[in-house]
């Protein structure tokens, strides 16, 4: 009896304190889908109780929700959700297995690599900040790169520069991986800055006409410990006070508009925590001076997340739209159509309320609301579940290639009025 007492005590205090490492053996995600108002209601409360990790959230009725739950969670999470007469389907049956054969997948790819840099697997953040730096090297009249700060661990912080004319030319203000585990957005950012760069010729025109400042990876520290130690980390890598040991905050709650109103919580341990204060994550103050830089001439920001396939603009805070709402809809419904005739992937455009949740203190709230950039759009890419953030990098390239397509409407469409 003594030892088993010794057992319980010592798993209570290995959930209840510091940060263990996540078993995912047997751990599935699942999918809901609430059918009423107090189903909805129900899903929400339980997402602020920080008890799951809610993949997507709930938003509205008949809007599907998934949830990953543990092995061990799994049994309590079935009979919450059947009690309340949520049909559910299991989405991802193991997530340790897909977790397992993706990092198998990762490891082949990067011992078959011809080159440092490759969009047939996902790169670590050294990897992609040297090659920034080669093609800054490479190419001096057509990019550049500068160091414009320090993540929390101490990595650096660089802004790429495209774009052949002057500094007064319209700009484009592009960033990724905000969310730790979404590693398709650095890897979509760095293919269209490839391709652009690859086919200057071609684009000779729009880089005359437009500048790009683009930051691929947004949340180094998150980045990199999702790699090493947590696949599935979102948020930064800051200490909190939390007196369990959590850590980070979500970056895209941190920003300082309507902060904390809504959509966000002040649990250290959520991941969905806004911070102490708005920007007080370091690496969204450094993303921030950059936009305030270069405010005056900048007409888009796009800033890319996953996943369920969306283009989404503001605002998050409020269900209220934009005075100019038309505009920003319309540019986003050409560029979707543009993308779906790519790979015949559909993205859904709206507002970011209206299609997804109400979410204070995201950046494309920021940026247009404070900065004053007018076409600013979040996109969360591939895929709608399936794999969820552990898309395989077979993805990559399909994904870059559509993106891209409609990432050179909004392109087109910045020079065609505005240089
Ligand atoms: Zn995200």
């Amino acid at each position: 009896m003594r030892s088993l007492a010794f057992v319980v005590a010592f798993l209570l205090v290995g959930v209840s304190y510091g940060e263990p490492r996540k078993d995912y053996a047997g751990a599935q995600v699942l999918r809901a889908t609430p059918e009423n108002e107090s189903q909805l209601h129900y899903l929400r409360g339980l997402l602020m109780k920080n008890v799951y990790d809610f993949w997507t959230e709930p938003g509205a009725v008949g809007r599907p929700v998934d949830i990953l739950a543990t092995a061990f969670q799994l049994p309590v999470l079935k009979k919450t959700l059947a009690r309340l007469g949520l049909d559910f389907s299991v989405h991802i049956g193991n997530v340790g297995d897909l977790l397992k054969e993706s990092r198998i997948a990762q490891e082949r790819a990067e011992a078959h690599r011809q080159s440092s840099m490759d969009w047939n697997s996902y790169h670590r953040y050294d990897g992609i900040m040297a090659w920034l730096e080669s093609l800054a090297t490479e190419y001096p009249d057509l990019c550049s790169i500068e160091d414009v700060g320090t993540s929390y661990e101490g990595r650096t912080m660089k802004l790429f520069r495209l774009g052949s004319g002057p500094d007064t030319n319209p700009g484009i203000f592009v960033d990724g991986g905000l969310h730790a585990r979404e590693w398709i957005s650095p890897a979509v950012v760095t293919y269209i800055i490839n391709e652009l760069v690859r086919d200057r010729v071609i684009y000779s025109d729009l880089l005359s006409k437009v500048n790009f400042y683009v930051m691929p990876v947004i949340n180094p520290d998150g980045y990199e410990y999702s790699f090493t130690d947590e696949r599935l980390w979102r948020k930064t890598r800051s200490d909190t006070d939390s007196a369990r040991g959590c850590k980070g905050v979500d970056g895209n709650r941190n920003w300082a508009f309507h902060w904390m109103e809504v959509g966000a919580s002040d649990d250290p341990c959520s991941n969905l925590y806004a911070g102490p204060e708005a920007f007080s994550e370091v690496e969204m103050r450094v993303v921030r001076d950059q936009i305030l830089r270069f405010k005056d001439n900048l007409k888009a920001y796009l800033t890319f997340h996953s996943y369920s396939q969306l283009l989404l603009y503001p605002w998050g805070y409020t269900s209220d739209l934009p005075e100019d709402w038309r505009d920003l809809d319309s540019l986003a419904q050409d560029a979707a159509d543009a993308l779906f005739r790519v790979h015949h992937k559909h993205y859904k455009v709206g507002s970011v309320t209206h299609v997804l949740y109400e979410a204070a203190g995201g950046s494309d709230d920021w940026a247009k609301g404070v900065a004053g950039v007018k076409y600013s759009y979040t996109l969360e890419l591939r895929d709608k579940g399936h794999y969820g953030f552990v898309l395989p990098a077979t993805e990559i390239i399909p994904s870059g290639e559509e993106t891209f397509e409609g990432f050179m409407v909004v392109a087109n469409f910045i020079r065609d009025h505005y240089s």
